[in-house]
């Protein structure tokens, strides 16, 4: 590959620029930032899924109201029970029923109350969450104000660091370069390589034959970690 020179200038541009990145990222406000981002993400998530258990929870609510309305209609129809029973009823049978329609009754009160009880929790952890949101919130402006100034102190820096690869990478074959920057989106760094002995950095034996192709500048890739290798 000819303009070996250029792609290992380029890549030590790079590398400048990758280690200003670093240091950003292991700053405390960096972290601060990331950590606040993090929990607001959680908290969103959640949110959502208390909303979605919220309106289920209303048809829910909807639906034992209904019943319950339903029922209490039915055993407000006992009340005639006298009548009934002094025309000619079996009083047996209208008080089994009456017992019935009362004990389904409890048991949907029951429900209902225990769904009562979910929504109180439910409000409760929703009010918490609204709360940790809004702190979050107020840790992210923070920290992203304390950020874009830590930032701003390398911000000459890494303008001409950009400028300086862009002219480097005029030299550079644009496949070759399209490829180097590929490898760099997969976290791939040093990307260019001297061979180690007979071997590439990642422990890979290279064959003679491969070897040889290095040979004038040339420059091969791995099979195992894909990095350009080079001979120094
Ligand atoms: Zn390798």
């Amino acid at each position: 590959m000819a303009a070996l020179q250029e792609l290992l200038e380029y890549q030590k541009l790079d590398g400048e620029l990758r280690k200003i990145e670093l240091e950003l990222n292991a700053t405390e406000e960096k972290k601060k930032l990331n950590q606040a981002k993090a929990v607001m993400r959680n908290a969103e998530m959640r949110i959502a899924a208390e909303d979605k258990r919220a309106l289920e929870l209303r048809a829910f609510r909807d639906s034992l109201t209904a019943r319950v309305d339903e029922m209490s209609k039915m055993i407000a129809e006992y009340s005639d029970v006298e009548e009934i029973v002094e025309g000619g009823g079996d009083v047996a049978f209208y008080k089994k029923s009456a017992q019935q329609l009362m004990e389904k009754l409890r048991s949907l009160k029951q429900e209902l109350n225990k769904m009562l009880a979910e929504i109180e929790q439910l409000t409760a952890e929703y009010k918490k969450l609204m709360e940790q949101g809004k702190q979050m919130n107020k840790q992210k402006k923070e920290y992203a104000e304390k950020f874009k100034e830590i930032q701003s102190q390398y911000t000459d820096r890494v303008d001409e660091l950009n400028k300086k690869m862009e002219e480097t990478a005029k030299n550079i074959p644009a496949d070759i370069l399209e490829r180097y920057r590929q490898k760099r989106k997969e976290k791939i760094f040093p990307v260019l390589v001297p061979l180690a002995g007979d071997m590439c950095v990642c422990g890979m034996d290279l064959p003679l034959a491969q070897r040889n192709r290095l040979a004038g500048g040339n420059v091969i890739e791995c099979e195992n970690c894909h990095r350009f290798i080079y001979k120094k």
